[in-house]
């Protein structure tokens, strides 16, 4: 709540939520609803992930760059993600390269998700972790904790991209192997 104020962000509702790794914040009701743990909780860690989702409130108050970006793109990756396996499937049985290859344009709609994702969650912790030591909030020597907690969460964010880039790969390599095969056999 602290890092919110200290933003000049004053509407924001907090609550909790049931479930373990659940806190997020909702841009539809401008919510932040955090999992029990963390929301009775006064651990390093629970302040840590609090203080991350405020900073994701805070980014959507700035109207932060990089998160208008993500939200202006979360409908074609929703549809993206629906269509790209069937088509990727449907494209692979009956050996159209065409259809193929818009499956790999729709699937590398959530690669760009996850490529815009990361500069907006390594922001709301930076948020987190500035407003924690202005404020504060956490002793000096807990700092570090808070730190190595959100830069764990980070890294998970990392990790998905990283799987969802070499998914992509692959489905180019098929592709282009495929192509290749077609001119041989022609
Ligand atoms: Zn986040």
């Amino acid at each position: 709540e602290a890092v919110l104020r200290a933003h000049g962000v004053y509407n924001v509702a907090i609550r909790p939520c049931s479930g373990n790794l659940t806190d997020h914040y909702d841009p539809r009701d401008n919510s932040i609803s955090l999992s029990e743990n963390v929301y009775n909780s006064t651990s390093i860690a629970a302040v840590g992930v609090a203080a991350h989702e405020a900073g994701h409130a805070v980014q959507y108050a700035e109207n932060y760059g990089p998160v208008r970006l993500r939200t202006a793109i979360i409908p074609a990756t929703q549809i993206g993600s629906k269509f790209s396996f069937i088509l990727l499937l449907v494209g692979m049985v009956l050996y159209s390269q065409s259809l193929f290859f818009v499956g790999i344009l729709l699937f590398s709609l959530t690669t760009i998700f996850q490529l815009i994702t990361l500069p907006v969650e390594f922001n709301a912790s930076h948020r987190a972790l500035q407003t924690l030591e202005n404020e504060q909030l956490l002793y000096d020597d807990e700092l570090p904790g808070a730190r190595k907690v959100l830069k764990a969460a980070a890294l998970t964010y990392v990790a998905a991209l990283l799987m969802s880039a070499l998914q992509l790969l692959r489905y180019v390599l098929i592709f282009v192997g495929r192509n290749n095969r077609g001119r041989r056999d022609n």
